[in-house]
């Protein structure tokens, strides 16, 4: 059964409220929507959205990417998987939002031929998770309404953005962390603000005013691997790789080097499942706990890797997949249920997604105009 065409197109998603970190404020979610369709007329859908802050690519970088991948993949046999794998990680290098986005929509389109939900297809058997929520960098008055607005929403775990200055953050985090009482899991996001003397002073601040997070991640700049390892060295707060892990290789040169305590996996980073799925083995090698995270992006790739972290869930035990809920409305009919701290995963073939509203079709890739760029 051959690939017959492949359309790209975009939705732009109203947030609740602005999404601040140390690196961006957000109003919009910038979807970009990737939608593969078979000659016998199945359909799979990918996703992904830019952050350019952090991958590097933007929008126009990742439909152009896509639309170079996808013509590639045109008439090709949509059962080889081993070439269409080879197809989508080594037709262009880097562009890992692309990648992940038509590797979903492959993800789509195998696990509904073999008439199961993705993530029973990956081997996974978990379909409910319960995912945190973020707290948005702000002044330390907003931040505590808002840690407490989560709370009453019933939400157990705060990742609270900081990183714009070590010392207003120590207050951001002791106003939180009184607020909202003990019972709450806080995880911090400095999101590579700090240097790692910075990191260490703050760690042994909260320490002295008895004030226990369950994790620290990325405190500091993305390459700085010492920096990461001299900071677990001398504190005992959990630290997570964020920025600093990309690759599959990334992960095995920290976690060589004993460097970090966890690592956190995104589709958007690593290029899609695939690779997700190899860090994961790799984390398993080291003993390291895994946590499941997400730029801003839809529900279609939230749920895709809440799928992937079904099948590795002895590894991936923390789940920070909350841009969805971030988001006014969601155009994405089917597929996982977002619904508060809650996920549930579609028990239909694939991920389980009847169609998307409101997107802009850009291109259509076609058997015509595979070979003409
Ligand atoms: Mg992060």
């Amino acid at each position: 059964m051959r690939i017959q065409n492949i359309e790209i197109g975009s939705s732009d998603i109203l947030l609740k409220t602005p999404f601040k970190t140390a690196l961006r404020t957000v109003n919009t979610l910038e979807s970009i929507i990737v939608r593969v369709t078979t000659e016998s007329g199945m359909v799979g859908y990918g996703e992904t959205a830019p952050t350019e802050a952090i991958t590097g690519d933007s929008k126009h970088s990742i439909l152009d990417a896509l639309e170079v991948i996808s013509r590639c993949m045109i008439e090709k046999d949509i059962e080889n998987k081993e070439r269409l794998l080879s197809l989508v990680h080594h037709t262009v290098e880097k562009n890992f939002n692309a990648k992940s986005a038509i590797e979903i929509a492959l993800y789509d389109l195998w696990s509904q031929m073999a008439e199961m939900p993705l993530y029973r297809y990956l081997g996974g058997e978990k379909n409910l998770f319960k995912t945190g929520i973020t707290i948005s960098l702000n002044t330390k008055e907003i931040m505590v309404a808002d840690a407490l607005e989560a709370v009453k929403n019933g939400f157990e775990s705060l990742k609270i953005k900081l990183g714009d200055d070590p010392i207003e953050d120590i207050s951001r985090v002791e106003a939180i962390y009184w607020a909202v009482g003990k019972q709450i899991s806080l995880k911090l996001d400095a999101n590579q603000g700090w240097s790692p003397e910075e990191t260490v002073r703050f760690l042994a601040d909260l320490e002295k005013k008895a004030i226990a997070v369950e994790l620290i991640e990325q405190p500091v700049k993305r390459e700085d691997f010492e920096g990461l390892k001299a900071i677990k060295e001398r504190s005992t707060t959990p630290i997570l790789a964020d920025e600093s892990i990309f690759s599959p290789e990334d992960a095995r040169v920290l976690l060589e080097m004993q460097a970090v305590d966890l690592i956190n996996i995104k589709l958007d980073k690593c290029g899609g499942i695939y690779k997700a799925l190899e860090i994961a083995d790799i984390c398993q090698e080291y003993g390291v706990q895994c946590m499941i995270g997400c730029m801003l992006e839809g529900a279609i790739s939230v749920g895709a890797a809440a799928h992937m972290a079904s099948a590795r869930a002895e590894m991936i035990t923390l789940y920070d997949l909350d841009a969805p809920i971030l988001c006014k409305e969601s155009p994405v009919i089917g597929g996982a249920v977002f619904e508060g701290a809650d996920i549930r995963l579609s028990e239909k073939f694939g991920l389980g997604i009847k169609d998307i509203k409101n997107v802009k079709w850009l291109t259509n890739i076609h058997k015509g105009t595979s070979n003409n760029r």
